[in-house]
């Protein structure tokens, strides 16, 4: 059993036309005598072409990756639970002020971050989520509150908030998620939706949702997603990351999906349970319903984005079609962190 999933590991790596262009940093690690166990991560997918960013903001990128997936990675190897790890992970992209989740988030059309969350227990099919809350350090965790301490899967807006009160979630005041970057961003979107309303999304638009989608020891499967939304997003606008079967699912059965991108089109096709069910019922690997979704249904519908998967066999698969997306993986074999693509 511990071969053929290293056999699945290898082959999803060999069969990936991204890791040949993409790979900014690949080490190869002892393989563990244990049960494998992976994480794959996003950073948001988007307009990203080397030059974009200076190199002191690539390394500051890489290491925020770095830090949440060997975060992720250290919890899978204690032999800690997915959930766990994901959340870890997320929680890490969550306070780095590079990524549109947490600190970070791109600001509404009202000048205000909406944050919207979700997690995914492939064991159970247990899910949590929540949307446009706007004072909780860390939706992620709040996601996972909901999912294990309330009767339902997703709280909205002021609801989220007293939730997230009686539990005793970490709360911040709003300008705890300004960085100037964001700012600079919705101010263009501002002075361009003065002169027409429908361009004011920016034009080489960087969506920077996080994810992450681990297996464990037991052979459980998590996946998590969290995300500022989209820049100047109309005020009460929920995208699919918080949409479970939309931005995120996990099914033992099949795989754990996070995803990024413009999420109204991730909503319309339930991109990441549609990969999952090409997997289950319809004998596909990975990374054959991941390309199908993205680079098919996706662009058949005009859609951008990508998504991070992982199949109960230990198969991933990183699929985008935009120029860039900021993403990583461990498994016992592999540590790779990328950002770019093949098309730079
Ligand atoms: N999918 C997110 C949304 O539409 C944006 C992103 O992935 O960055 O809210």
């Amino acid at each position: 059993m511990i071969k053929a999933k290293a056999i699945a590991l290898s082959r999803a790596a060999a069969g990936c036309a991204w890791l040949a262009a993409g790979i900014a940093a690949a080490d190869q690690l002892p393989a563990p005598d244990a049960p494998p166990v992976a994480i794959v991560i996003h950073g948001g997918a988007g307009a990203l072409a080397p030059g974009r960013y200076s190199p002191e903001e690539e390394a500051a990128f890489k290491q925020s990756l770095r830090e949440a997936l060997d975060a992720g990675y250290a919890v899978l190897e204690k032999g800690g639970a997915a959930l766990d790890a994901v959340e870890a992970a997320i929680v890490i992209l969550e306070d780095a002020p590079h990524f549109n989740a947490g600190k970070g988030a791109v600001f509404t059309s009202e000048g205000k971050n909406e944050l919207d969350a979700s997690i995914m227990d492939g064991a159970t099919l247990n899910a949590g989520a929540v949307a446009g809350v706007t004072a909780v350090k860390n939706p992620i965790r709040l996601a996972r509150d909901v999912m294990e301490n309330s009767e339902h899967v997703m709280f909205a807006g002021s609801g989220a908030e007293a939730f997230a009160r009686e539990r005793g979630s970490e709360m911040v005041t709003p300008d705890y998620f300004y960085t100037e970057r964001r700012w600079r961003a919705y101010e263009e979107a501002l002075e361009r939706s003065k002169e027409d309303k429908d361009a004011a999304a920016p034009a080489d638009f960087k969506f920077g949702t996080v994810g992450a989608v681990a297996l464990d020891r037991n052979g459980d499967l998590a996946a998590g997603t969290s995300t500022g939304g989209m820049t100047f997003k109309r005020y009460g606008r929920v995208g699919d990351a918080p949409v479970v079967g939309a931005g995120t699912f996990a099914d033992n059965k099949s795989c754990a999906v996070s995803a990024t991108g413009h999420g109204e089109y991730f909503i319309r096709l339930t991109i990441a349970r549609d990969i999952c069910a090409q997997v289950e019922y319809g004998g596909k690997t990975v990374a054959e319903a991941a390309d199908d979704v993205i680079h098919n249904r996706l662009d058949a519908l005009g859609g951008t984005g990508g998504v991070v998967v992982l199949g109960a066999d230990g198969e991933y698969a990183m699929p985008f079609n935009t120029l860039g997306m900021f993403r990583g993986v461990r498994t016992g074999a592999t540590r790779m962190i990328a950002i770019y693509g093949d098309d730079d």
